[in-house]
């Protein structure tokens, strides 16, 4: 199998990889590293969790490496536009962390926070500028960046972009680079006005593409359990008690507190249980991952950062003990489950003041989560649902279709008012492109139907889940509905965002 060594990457960005335990390139790197890095301009298709963004920001930070002119002011060498802040954000994370070892100057141009920081980034030129496209615009209109340097230019998610109405903000974008540059244009679809978008803007590109076997919405049965706060770690302690079926359970809390807290109830209940975080020497990560691997510990307690280096087969459960804030966590998180042939099951706790997460993990998936009250009575999913749309029952797979985590876009696009239809002007501050997390997570786009056409809301070739039989707590918190789990084929993805300026 191609190694990164193989794939001519230098040494640095090697180095970086071996300290994020990445061994194997992705199909995607495979395919698109050695054009990168030969300077061709190249169009993937690739979704969300196949490992894209490693497969620009590695040969992209090579190139940087060959090369290193200081940048000029308030110019960048690369842009990489992304449509929402959360994946701006992570893109530039992927870019630190893989950047480690040659520390690129690197920003984010992202609307919702204040621009004075961002003018004051780009004073001195940087070589990475990660931007959504609003916000890079008001920049560019400030003076604050010029464009005029651009060596790379990565336009990441077309679709979505599209999606959003940000057609004409990228062709003003594209009008102020160079004409002499290379360009990167990624899509987890290839609908009509995006090849054109990319036939447009690209020159004799490469065409590399992955079509994941399945992506991981649709493979993983998904709960969501209204819970008090107070009764969380009660509820998790009585589930992994009372279910024989939790091979192996990933429990993700929002903080490394939150995890220690987890862990001693669980411990104080009988259940071994280790916590995985920030905080743990190497050493202890390590003994503790080896443990968890060889079955010992069956229950491992992680942050999202934490969890990014564990590649574990075999996890049956993820629980979200604490809903992520960032919408594409959830979907990185519940894909810890299904590795290597499993389908997993992923069972989230929702505490009433998490309702808006929920509904932005909803809008995202385009899935109405099954969801049951703590004592396992079916409840509405989230207090104000996406839209109107086939909400999968508990324990029975989703009806059809891929996005940029497994929904195929509707070509037709109906207008509706489910999200906000692409729209042809261009969005102000706080725009549907630059969304909080709670806002508008689908990309505008309408909803999915029930897409099938066969009127029972599942693919042909899809069978159903059983749940099993309710678990009767005896915390005094009832019955709560349990999924079981199918083997499926394997899938792989994972994440963390977050917002850093790397140090020169
Ligand atoms: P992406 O599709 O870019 O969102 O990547 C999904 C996740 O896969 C990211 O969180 C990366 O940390 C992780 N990842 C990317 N490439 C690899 C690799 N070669 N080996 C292991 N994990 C990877």
């Amino acid at each position: 199998m191609t190694s990164f060594t193989e794939l001519g990457l230098a040494e640095p960005i090697l180095r970086a990889l071996t300290d994020a335990q990445y061994t194997t390139p992705t199909p995607i790197q495979a395919q698109t590293i050695p054009h990168v890095i030969a300077a061709r301009d190249v169009v993937g298709i690739a979704q969300t969790g196949t490992g894209k963004t490693a497969a620009f920001a590695l040969p992209i930070l090579h190139r940087i490496g060959e090369n290193r002119p200081r940048p000029e002011r308030r110019a960048c060498r690369v842009l990489v536009l992304s449509p929402t802040r959360e994946l701006s954000a992570q893109i530039l994370e992927s870019f630190v962390t893989y950047g480690k070892y040659m520390r690129p100057t690197a920003t984010l141009a992202i609307g919702g926070v204040p621009i004075n920081r961002q003018v004051r980034a780009l004073n001195n030129g940087v070589e990475v500028l990660v931007a959504t496209p609003g916000r890079l615009l008001d920049l560019v209109r400030m003076s604050a960046v010029r464009l005029d340097q651009v060596d790379v230019f990565v336009l990441d998610e077309a679709d979505r972009m599209l999606d959003m109405g940000f057609i004409h903000d990228i062709r003003t974008i594209i009008s102020k680079l160079p004409s002499k540059r290379q360009n990167l244009f990624f899509s987890a679809t290839m609908a009509k006005d995006v090849s054109e978008l990319a036939a447009a803007m690209l020159k004799d590109p490469v065409r590399v593409a992955v079509t994941p076997e399945a992506t991981t919405v649709e493979r993983i049965a998904q709960q969501v359990i209204h819970v008090d706060r107070g009764s969380k770690a009660n509820l998790l302690a009585d589930m992994l008690k009372k279910e024989a079926a939790i091979d192996r359970a990933l429990v993700f809390t929002r903080t490394k507190r939150g995890a220690d807290k987890v862990v001693r109830t669980l411990v104080g209940k009988g259940i071994a249980a280790e916590a995985i975080h920030g905080n743990k020497s190497q050493g202890q990560r390590e003994r503790v991952l080896a443990a968890f691997r060889a079955g010992s510990i069956r229950t491992l307690v992680a942050t999202d950062i934490a969890a990014r280096g564990i590649d574990v087969d075999g996890i049956s459960h993820v629980f979200n003990f604490d809903l992520p804030h960032v919408p594409e966590s959830y979907v990185h998180r519940i894909g810890r489950t299904a590795r290597a042939g499993a389908e997993g099951i992923a069972i989230s706790f929702c505490e009433s003041e998490d309702r808006p997460l929920l509904r932005a993990i909803e809008k995202l998936i385009r899935i109405t989560i099954p969801a049951t009250d703590q004592r396992g009575v079916k409840t509405e999913s989230s207090d104000e649902a996406p839209a109107p749309r086939q909400s999968r029952p508990q324990g029975e797979r989703r009806p059809e279709g891929r996005s940029n985590n497994g929904a195929p876009r509707s070509n037709s696009r109906p207008g509706g008012n489910g999200g906000g239809r692409r729209s042809e002007h261009r969005p102000t501050e706080h725009r549907a492109g630059e969304a909080r997390p709670s806002e508008n997570k689908s990309g505008g786009r309408p909803p999915r139907q029930n897409g099938n056409g066969n009127g029972n809301g599942r693919r042909p070739d899809q069978t159903d889940r059983q749940s099993a039989p309710a678990v009767a707590g005896d915390t005094g918190l009832g019955n709560v509905g349990f999924m079981h789990r199918k083997p499926a084929p394997s899938h792989r993805p994972e994440g963390a965002t977050g917002e850093r300026r790397a140090p020169r």
